[in-house]
């Protein structure tokens, strides 16, 4: 497990998706990681926390195995990109009313 505290989270977007992506990541800091999303540079405490699996293809969670080839780790996620990104927390049941 990693040690952020925080619980991933997933996104209606494909991880590393943003369109400079690579660009932004590029010119990351090495003291900063780059958004999962867009590839902005976060420094310091992470606003949010993803899970990256499938070699870069989907999201995981917390049940994700970490020793699947595919599994990324954890990546940030910017203020501004999980709000604009984040996928609904599924219901506990559906159906109702
Ligand atoms: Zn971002």
């Amino acid at each position: 497990m990693t040690t952020n505290t925080a619980k991933p989270s997933r996104y209606t977007v494909a991880p590393f998706s943003g369109p400079d992506y690579q660009k932004r990541s590029a010119r990351c800091p090495d003291d900063a990681a780059p958004c999962a999303i867009c590839g902005k540079a976060i420094k310091g405490e992470w606003p949010h926390t993803a899970i990256v699996i499938e070699g870069g293809a989907a999201w995981g969670d917390e049940s994700s195995d970490e020793n699947d080839p595919g599994h990324m780790g954890a990546f940030p996620v910017g203020r501004d990109c999980h709000k604009k990104y984040a996928a609904p927390a599924a219901p506990a049941s559906a159906g109702a009313s």
